[in-house]
């Protein structure tokens, strides 16, 4: 049965979105649920109160109950245990997606949101197979460490840390989140991490990816609001609220140049 895990609790709120946070109490490893926390504080800013769902296995989840989406990381271990039970979301998930409704996957999320993810010794885990990518674990040969990566098209550097086995390919209708600038990414040869299809971006990025990323945030929760309220409801600008957030990236370099 879905239940609420947490939710902001504002006084007098202007706005409020469902988030559903698939599979939270299997798949939340290396801080990941921290993404959850950054959601609910951009919320905060924004007068928005931010209720999460976690719908895990044998959940029925219905696309039009809700507004987000963010699914994060797991073990292997975990992740075929999912595999049995993705059938109860599959179809709705799509929806969701092809809708355009905003989501974010961290890396075993992210895997499973693809084609395939095939395991060292050549077993398969069951994946959803709503996107394209596909991913190989060659075993005993994580790729673990810092990530620095820029994306054109928002003209914006991300910072992570990444922890996988699994090497991800993307399919031709998935762009990458951004071209790496230093650290391994979807397979360490690509110079790609992450993707961004229609409004749902996958990562490998632990850390957590959106307490370190304020704009990935800000863009998640107001590309939300908007499709929820119209495209014309005024929204403080990403400056106005979580400029400080943003300076606390560049924190990543400096410590890296010390
Ligand atoms: N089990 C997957 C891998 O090692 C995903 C790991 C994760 O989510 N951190 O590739």
């Amino acid at each position: 049965m879905t239940y609420t895990s947490i939710q902001s609790h504002l006084e007098n709120p202007t706005y409020e979105l469902r988030v559903a946070h698939l599979y939270g109490d299997l798949m939340n490893t290396y801080g990941d649920n921290g993404n959850i926390l950054m959601l609910r504080y951009v919320g905060s800013k924004l007068n928005c109160e931010m209720i999460f769902d976690i719908v895990s296995l044998d959940d029925h989840f219905k696309a039009d109950d809700y507004q987000l989406a963010f699914w994060g990381g797991g073990q292997d271990y975990e992740q075929g245990i999912i595999a049995d039970h993705l059938s109860e979301l599959t179809d709705e998930l799509r929806s969701f997606i092809e809708a355009g409704k905003p989501m974010l996957a961290i890396c075993g999320g992210y895997q499973m949101l693809g084609k395939s993810y095939t395991l060292a010794d050549g077993r398969p885990i069951k994946c959803t197979g709503i996107l394209g990518h596909v991913t190989e674990n060659p075993g005993n040969d994580r790729i673990i460490g810092d990530v620095k990566i820029y994306n054109e098209d928002f003209d914006e550097t991300y910072y992570g840390f990444e922890n996988h086995g699994g090497r991800t390919y993307l399919a031709a209708d998935e762009k990458p989140l951004g071209k790496v600038i230093y650290g391994g990414g979807n397979n360490g040869q690509s110079g790609e991490e992450g993707f961004i299809y229609k409004n749902t971006f996958g990562s490998y990025f632990h850390g957590p990816l959106l307490s370190r990323n304020a704009r990935i945030a800000y863009r998640l929760v107001t590309t939300a609001l908007k499709q929820k309220y119209g495209e014309a409801i005024e929204l403080p600008a990403f400056e106005d609220i979580l400029a400080l957030e943003e300076a606390g990236q560049t924190i990543s370099d400096a410590k890296r140049k010390a």
